[in-house]
């Protein structure tokens, strides 16, 4: 694949007088300058309120904000635009599942089935949720090498089951976990399938349909597009049946002053004016990854932790958290050094020009199931190179000798 470098002026800058390495997209990813146009330019000549206007920049705005809900449900093979609502990001959809169909669907006695993997957005909604009804939390375990456990799975989902809820690529460990296999017990069983798509979206083509789920939130920011704009897909017969959370202008169909009826799905979850110039970014994000190609993005990307993981294996005093082998990963690699706190670790390669995280990821139970109280996280996409790779090996190196 070509270097897309180029097209992130951001990238282009030295820190701490060295250049730029940015590892840090599992948080968030860098915009191209066709996001970074496309906004400009709507804000430059077609800014307006979508719908209901009748004006021409109010109809453009419109036909703009209702076009990239035809783009994302292409994107993740939707079978209809109507499914697919925005939200401010994937915490927002999750949470929305989990107060509307959770609130109207969920009952004492029944179980809801997450992993021991999950960011604290596809953890603390589901636990609000059941300390509301009465419903049961549950786990499913990970195998030793930090894959999901499917025998645990099978054990953990019965038929007092009414939601499963997976993420479908883990922020910490950098594996994929294998949602059509687990949507298919939680069928058997009559439960619902979540899944949480932040990590997958990004980095490899998306079938909503394919992996069988029911429900499947994303966040833009995390593929290119700005922030507080995401996209929460559910099967319309699910979407229909749920009520809106929020409620005020643009939702309604019919407002009298003690009743009001409401526009179907997905406007009647979109109350009050929306992020129309993010949902514009979103799209644009989304035509720049299309031409790329998430293939190609997912087979460069695999490319590079294939040269990264074998020469960080290498490095004495380095704990790798997930499979050791390069094929069963994602780009995203969590790790410890010796004794070191990762917060020093990441502060020693930012003086090296290297951006990583620090912390327990938003996944505090996993931090404990793991043992330790954080990790330095190095987080790859299509934007970088071979190079980067190299440079984080020797960043770590010099990190090592530099506090022997
Ligand atoms: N789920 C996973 C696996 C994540 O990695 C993240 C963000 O890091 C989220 C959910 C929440 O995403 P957002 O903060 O964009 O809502």
């Amino acid at each position: 694949m070509s270097s897309y470098v180029e097209d992130f002026p951001i990238l282009k800058q030295k820190v701490n007088d060295e250049p730029l390495v940015y590892l840090d997209n599992a948080a968030t990813t860098q915009k191209p300058r066709a996001v970074v146009d496309a906004i400009t330019n709507y804000y430059y000549h077609d800014n307006a309120n979508v719908h209901r206007g009748v004006h021409t920049l109010a109809e453009r705005a419109t036909e703009a904000f209702e076009a990239v809900r035809t783009k994302a449900a292409h994107f993740i093979n939707a079978p209809s635009k109507d499914e697919i609502i925005y939200t401010k990001g994937t915490t927002e959809g999750l949470n929305w599942i989990a107060a509307s169909y959770g609130q109207t669907h969920v009952k004492a006695g029944d179980e809801i089935v997450i992993s021991y993997m999950e960011h604290h957005s596809n953890l603390v909604p589901w636990q609000q949720l059941a300390k509301k009804t009465g419903a049961k939390l549950k786990y499913i375990e990970l195998q030793a090498d930090g894959q999901l456990d499917i025998e645990s799975a099978q054990r953990q989902i019965t038929d007092k089951t009414a939601i499963v809820s997976l993420t479908h690529a883990s922020n910490v460990l950098g594996v994929v976990n294998p949602i059509s296999e687990i949507a298919k017990i939680a069928h058997q069983h009559g439960a619902i399938m979540v899944a949480d798509g932040a990590q997958s979206t990004p980095h490899m083509k998306i079938d909503v349909q394919a992996l069988g789920v029911d429900f499947f939130a994303f966040s833009g920011h995390k593929l290119m597009a700005p922030t507080g704009i995401g996209i929460l897909w559910g099967k319309s017969e699910l979407l229909d049946d749920m009520p809106p959370l929020e409620f005020g202008g643009e939702m309604i169909d019919w407002v009298q002053l003690q009743e009001t009826t409401f526009k179907k799905s997905p406007w009647k979850f979109e109350g009050g004016t929306q992020n129309i110039a993010g949902v514009v970014g979103l799209g644009a994000a989304i035509d720049y990854l299309e031409q790329i190609g998430m293939d190609n993005i997912q087979k460069h990307e695999q490319e590079v932790i294939n040269a990264v993981l074998p020469e960080l294996q290498q490095i004495t005093g380095l704990t790798i958290y997930g499979p050791q082998e390069a094929q069963k990963r994602t780009g995203v690699i969590s790790f410890n050094l010796d004794k070191l706190h990762p917060h020093d670790v990441a502060t020693a390669l930012d003086m090296e020009g290297i951006a990583v995280r620090a912390g327990h990821h938003c996944a505090q139970p996993l931090m404990e199931y793991l043992n330790v109280s954080a990790t330095a996280r190095a987080s790859f996409y299509l934007y970088n190179t071979l190079e980067d790779g190299k440079r984080l090996v020797e960043g770590i190196k010099a990190t090592k000798e530099f506090f022997k």
